[in-house]
């Protein structure tokens, strides 16, 4: 088994495969875009496949797919399907705007993809390209619809923003009457890659459970599965659930048990670090298995307690500013 020097169980990577989107999310990305990666300095699918391998052996037993936006990446569905083959590896999920996901729910359900976290912020096409400022609503909910079709667990992730989408809290709670899906309000981050200055937190995991309880009084806690990041509930005789994330108030580190690989190979023991060693560069310098396992087991003994420890250890000049597709979301 894998532990930190906290004596917490790592046992979950989060996979970054691209830099790259199709989206501009306010809250992620300057709406220019970023300075892309170019193909070198990103991991090759057999460095991914390598380092993912050499983490099942470790004890990885999960592993989440993200990005950037992980269907924008040539050949995505061929790496996935590779990777589904690890042997040890029991789970593999996927975070994906819905974009261009919908022609892949068939192949994902056959790969063995049982649950897929949906970004999804506003159930309104005008305040979705608002906060995209993309016209692909219709897209991402038609990818909604074929994960539900082919009975893929579904969670969607709506991150909350002042000003942009608050209005929206209530009807995807609703939506959980009818649909079995989990909606996750999440707090608001500053990785936002300098798109806009962060303004501090507004709405934290307190006020979005007020503003839901004072519109559904029937709001009951459910038991919250061990190392969930989200504060779950449900709502009498509505299938799916309701959770939130306190991304930013940083309430889960004492359970955390996940590590982060971005698109360029660098291993991050927290999302709020400022990055640690780098197993592409270790694997294009010849590094045998073995001695790459050393290193990835002396970062994880030299993990912060938690997120704002990690932060801490930040130079100023390099605060939390960069965006969310850089990190892995
Ligand atoms: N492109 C994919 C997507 O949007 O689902 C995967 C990558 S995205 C970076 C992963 C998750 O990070 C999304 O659910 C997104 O909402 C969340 N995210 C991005 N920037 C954030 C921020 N500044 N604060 C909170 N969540 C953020
Ligand atoms: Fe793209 Fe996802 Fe970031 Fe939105 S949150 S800009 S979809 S990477």
């Amino acid at each position: 088994m894998l532990t930190d020097n906290h004596g917490r169980k790592i046992n979950y990577l989060r996979l970054a495969v691209t830099d790259r989107c199709n989206l501009r999310c306010f809250y992620c990305m300057p709406e220019e875009g970023l300075n892309w990666l170019s193909r070198s300095e990103l991991m090759s699918y057999e460095e991914m496949l390598r380092i993912c391998s050499v983490l099942v052996k470790m004890g990885v037993d999960k592993i989440r797919i993200t990005g950037g936006e992980p269907f924008v990446r040539k050949d995505i569905m061929s790496f996935l399907s590779e990777l589904s083959r690890i042997n040890g590896l029991d789970e593999l999920t996927i975070t994906t705007n819905g974009v261009l996901t919908a022609p892949h729910v068939s192949e994902l359900k056959r790969i063995g993809v049982r649950s897929v976290n949906l970004s999804l912020d506003t159930l309104d096409a005008g305040r979705f390209f608002a906060i995209t400022a993309r016209d692909e609503f219709a897209a991402v909910m038609n990818t909604l619809d074929e994960l539900l079709k082919y009975d893929i667990d579904v969670k969607i992730n709506a991150v909350v923003m002042d000003g942009k989408n608050i209005e929206d809290i209530v009807p995807l709670v609703q939506m959980t009457r009818d649909l079995p899906v989990s909606v996750r309000f999440i707090e608001e981050m500053p990785f936002n890659g300098d798109g806009h200055i962060y303004s501090g937190l507004k709405w934290d995991y307190t006020r979005i459970l007020e503003e839901i309880k004072t519109h559904f009084p029937g709001l009951r806690k459910t038991e919250d599965a061990p190392f969930s990041t989200s504060y779950n509930y449900h709502i009498p005789d509505h299938r799916g659930g309701v959770g939130i994330i306190a991304a930013y108030s940083r309430t889960f580190c004492g359970t955390c048990n996940r590590i982060r690989i971005t698109p360029v190979g660098e291993l991050k023991t927290c999302l709020y670090d400022g990055g640690g060693i780098n197993v592409k560069e270790l694997m294009r310098g010849g590094l045998a298995s073995e001695d790459l396992q050393n290193n990835i087991i002396n970062a994880l003994h030299h993990r912060a307690k938690d997120g704002w420890e990690a932060e801490r250890g930040r130079s100023v000049k390099d605060g939390v500013h960069e965006s969310m597709a850089t990190i892995g979301g």
